[in-house]
């Protein structure tokens, strides 16, 4: 059988949330042998995110962890418990017997279908270009003789693992025999998680090149525009309520 594709998506409540996670679901219903964790920021499974996944057509767990105000701040990392929480879900859930393969799916990106047909053979962990990150059209690993050697970017070079979270994968056997891999708040700047992550459980010449060599733009890492909703009534003014 097919190993198991576990797309990890943190989430938090606001008014586009709902159009995002229907846009994720539409492409993830189409992908053979998957599963959805997806973790609420907040302090409870929210009603909205519960009805949402019951008909979304997508196997899924639902999760949640509240970020702690103090993390809450411009210019720290965002999701670091939600994706830990998964994690930590994979660790209790899943054993040694299962195959499997661990991607981190942010709600606002734009995934192809056949990135998940490249993350699929991961052994270790995976890699691939993504498009709209680091200050240029896309960034994406430099391979040479099917290792990669450097990294195509407009953002701080000097990273260790100069990916976005949607920028790689990893063996669910890998998570597993690194029990005490997690993403850090501690000692972790900004734009430094995804680094500090890869380098507890890899190196730089294990990586595996996805995407033909890492020559196409198969993840997008577009972001949503808040809607304008001046004109809300701040009482309501509608006969019934509706779920936006
Ligand atoms: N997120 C979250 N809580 C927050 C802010 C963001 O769970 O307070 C989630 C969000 O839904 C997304 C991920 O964290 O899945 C990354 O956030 P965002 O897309 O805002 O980051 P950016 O792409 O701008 O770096
Ligand atoms: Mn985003």
């Amino acid at each position: 059988a097919l190993p198991v594709i576990y797309a990890i998506t943190p989430t938090y409540t606001r008014p586009v949330q709902k159009a995002e996670l229907t846009r994720l679901a539409h492409a993830f219903r189409q992908v053979p042998r998957f599963h959805w964790i997806v973790v609420e920021d907040s302090t409870t499974r929210t009603e909205l995110v519960a009805r949402f996944l019951a008909r979304c057509g997508v196997p899924y767990t639902h999760l949640h962890v509240f970020t702690p105000r103090r993390f809450k701040r411009a210019g720290m990392p965002r999701a670091t418990e939600q994706r830990n929480v998964a994690l930590a879900w994979l660790r209790q859930h899943r054993n040694k017997r299962d195959t499997g393969v661990v991607f981190f799916a942010d709600d606002d990106n734009t995934y192809s279908l056949e990135l998940f047909e490249e993350m699929r053979s991961t052994r270790g962990v995976s890699v691939w270009p993504v498009g709209f990150v680091g200050g240029r059209a896309y960034e994406r690993p430099l391979v040479s003789g099917g290792k990669v050697v450097g990294w195509y970017t407009g953002w701080r070079p000097d990273r260790p693992f100069a990916t976005d979270m949607a920028g790689f994968a990893v063996n669910l056997q890998v998570i597993l025999a690194n029990p005490r891999a997690l993403f850090k708040r501690r000692g972790s700047q900004p734009g430094m998680q995804e680094s500090d992550f890869l380098k507890q459980i890899t190196k730089v010449n294990e990586l595996e090149p996805k995407a033909n060599n890492c020559t196409r733009v198969l993840v997008w890492h577009t972001r949503t525009e808040k809607p304008h909703l001046a004109n809300e009534p701040k009482h309501r003014k509608d006969t019934v309520v509706i779920e936006v």
